[in-house]
């Protein structure tokens, strides 16, 4: 394969990332001076090396050389420690962060449950999730707010969680909730205004 196919190549394993774009990428990077590409290429790389995964949220986030375990939400003692939201993915979690509208703690599925999948517990972070409801549990948890989107995967992840988080929500006197549906249903959260999640989270059941 030529090096314009082999980078194309990787470019299309990017989420939302089509054959087509995926060549123009390729383009227009050839468009670039050379010391632009080093940067880039230095910037990636970079990435891995100052970037952790928290070990209760999931979530990414940065080192900034101060070797820690936990992210600054996980670690911040202003944050209410009764609720905790699921959300699929990094994306979702920085939007409702810039919402301002949820002052809870979280947790990153990694994923959603696709309609008919056969393996579920495959595609998302089931088994953390159930730790850390469980660890949470004892330190004053009492909601956990499913926060999926509004679509069809969104829903089916909704269900399966609330079928496998019953017997722990009980064990706990936990209340299970969703968002309401502000977010018009295809919406996915990512996509939705401060406004909109404000009300999803007020209106949630
Ligand atoms: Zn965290």
């Amino acid at each position: 394969m030529n090096p314009v196919d082999t980078l194309a190549e990787l470019f299309k394993e990017f989420p939302g990332i089509g054959p087509r774009q995926a060549k123009r990428f390729v383009y227009y990077l050839m468009t670039r001076s050379t010391a632009h590409l080093e940067e880039l290429a230095a910037r990636i790389t970079e990435l891995k090396k100052n970037i952790s995964t928290c070990t209760e949220c999931y979530r990414f986030f940065t080192k900034n050389n101060v070797p820690s375990p936990l992210c600054s939400i996980c670690k911040s003692s202003n944050r209410d420690k009764e609720t905790l939201m699921v959300v699929s993915r990094d994306v979702d979690l920085d939007t409702i962060e810039k919402s301002h509208s949820f002052n809870g703690t979280y947790f990153v599925l990694g994923g959603t449950v696709p309609i008919l999948e056969k393996n579920p517990e495959t595609k998302i972070r089931l088994r953390e999730l159930t730790n850390t409801i469980t660890a949470k549990a004892k330190h004053g948890l009492k909601e956990v707010i499913l926060a999926m989107n509004a679509t069809s995967d969104g829903d089916n992840t909704v269900h399966f969680l609330e079928q496998q988080l019953a017997p722990l929500a009980e064990k706990h006197s936990l209340r299970i909730s969703t968002l309401g549906r502000g977010i018009s249903t295809g919406t996915e959260l990512e996509y939705s205004d401060s406004e909109t999640i404000k009300n999803a989270l007020k209106n949630r059941g």
